[in-house]
């Protein structure tokens, strides 16, 4: 991968943009990461440019690929977030630093992880950006797997496949979701995978081929008729869903139908109905599979029609009719939307992604293929919240305004109890200081102290330090008391 195949692909969406910076990025990652290697024994540089290269396919904007480009600088290399900032200002610097902090969270066991990383995740819905490139980060190192132990290829696989995954589906970037999956069901499940990647390269793809090309003649010659300019294109599913699929139903392989669809593209709205029509009068539709998410569509916003029929030979053929414009939200999602948004508006609506997101959450969260964390989470909360970590890279969320004692009695009663002081990254801190999102905050304890101070109670923000600072006097009180009352 070469910096020059970045550019050209990310002029592809955007020919008027001005790429210096791209190149400029370029120079300074090729500097800071001059002598390291990658486990592979390629050079670093080229995770850098594969992940630069991920963002444009999925249309990130110009701070977006850059940042894409200087993402590891700051956790791997002797430059700063300072110099990033110096150099290429402050949006890309925060960009990179998000990446940096998500970076931050240390494998703990995949429950604590997860729980870690969703709230990591809904705390970055302020910028988007940030996900879209620790997808593409993930992309590559997924790409590059090979290279590691075994063990720690299927640790990465189970987590891209617990976390990143149905993120990616939450904001409907169905490609970054399928190419990560794939990847992780041949490390995870290397045997089913050889078995499927075998019937459906060898076995079914020449049989497939020769029915698809039946249904397109056939169809095609009554497009033309109607007049409706179109566009077929048919796709295996890919083999991850097959499998998913195969072990939920108790299926095998031949009966599941729809493992090849067949999309196709249409000027307007009006357009994908009548096709539909087409299509229903050409091959008997089976009405349970008939979806219209034109006119209902998902919650993540995908847009289509869907319709399975009875096709040639009576063998069921699965098709999806959507406009060009659907299509592309399709395969990108999120950055779809942000890529018509800002061809056609001005770039502050474009950046108005967060409100979208949130929508799109609170939907999500009342259908019924939604993941759990989403039902767990109020995301109306969210944006009076921060997030900071513990040393071991523990994630807590506290409401805005929190101060380290707010933080102390959320790890533990004790370690409120006996708090005598802070470090905020590294740095000593008062006790009623404001934390920040992000921030790194060790809590200094005494073990000899039994109780509270009370004025503590005059900053603290949350609800349950309050109770228990409050509590723990009490306690403390009765504790002095009871020195006092004699022994009978
Ligand atoms: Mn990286």
């Amino acid at each position: 991968m070469t910096i020059s195949q970045v550019i050209s692909k990310f002029k592809e969406n955007n020919p008027k943009a001005d790429t210096a910076m791209l190149q400029l990025a370029y120079d300074f990652a090729v500097k800071a990461h001059s002598s390291q290697k990658r486990k592979s024994g390629e050079p670093y540089i080229q995770h850098c440019l594969h992940t630069a290269f991920v963002l444009t396919q999925i249309k990130g904007d110009l701070e977006t690929v850059v940042a894409g480009l200087l993402h590891d600088i700051p956790e791997d290399t002797e430059y700063t977030l300072a110099e990033i900032e110096k150099n290429f200002g402050q949006e890309i610097a925060v960009l990179v630093e998000g990446i940096t902090k998500l970076s931050k969270i240390k494998y703990r066991g995949i429950e604590r992880y997860r729980e870690s990383l969703r709230k990591m995740f809904l705390a970055m819905a302020k910028d988007l950006r940030v996900i879209l490139i620790k997808f593409a980060d993930r992309l590559h190192n997924l790409r590059t797997l090979d290279s590691l132990p075994l063990e720690k290829r299927q640790r990465i696989a189970r987590e891209t496949l617990e976390i990143y995954s149905p993120i990616a589906g939450l904001l409907g970037i169905y490609r970054l979701k399928w190419q990560m999956e794939d990847i992780c069901f041949k490390h995870l499940y290397p045997e089913e995978y050889k078995k499927l990647e075998y019937k459906y390269e060898v076995e079914k793809k020449l049989e497939h081929n020769q029915y698809i090309q039946k249904v397109k003649n056939t169809l095609g010659a009554k497009l033309k008729e109607a007049k409706i300019p179109f566009q077929i294109t048919s796709r295996f599913k890919h083999l991850y869903s097959i499998y998913l699929k195969m072990q939920k139903k108790d299926r095998k392989f031949d009966e599941i139908y729809d493992v090849f669809a067949l999309r196709i593209i249409v000027p307007n709205i009006a357009d994908c109905y009548k096709t539909l029509g087409i299509i229903h009068s050409l091959w008997r539709p089976n009405p349970i599979r008939f979806k219209d998410y034109i006119a209902v569509p998902k919650p993540n916003g995908y847009r289509g029609l869907h319709t399975t029929v009875f096709g040639p030979e009576n063998s069921p053929a699965e098709f999806q009719i959507r406009t060009k414009e659907m299509d592309e939200e399709a395969k990108y999602g999120i950055a779809a939307h942000w890529y018509y948004k800002i061809k056609g508006k001005s770039d502050d609506d474009a950046r108005q992604q967060p409100a979208w997101v949130k929508e799109v959450l609170k939907i999500q969260k009342e259908t019924e293929d939604t993941h759990d964390f989403i039902k767990q989470i109020k995301f109306d909360v969210f944006h009076d919240r921060i997030f900071v970590f513990s040393p071991k890279g523990d994630v807590f969320d506290l409401p805005q305004g929190a101060t380290p004692i707010d933080f102390a009695y959320t790890v533990h009663t004790d370690i409120g109890n006996q708090a005598v002081s802070a470090l905020i990254n590294d740095k000593i801190a008062q006790l009623d200081q404001e934390l920040k999102n992000g921030d790194l905050v060790e809590i200094i304890t005494d073990k000899k102290r039994k109780s509270p101070n009370r004025d503590w109670l005059k900053f603290v923000k949350t609800a349950s330090a309050r109770n228990k600072i409050k509590q723990n006097l009490r306690h403390s009180v009765l504790d002095s008391l009871k020195r006092y009352i004699p022994k009978i």
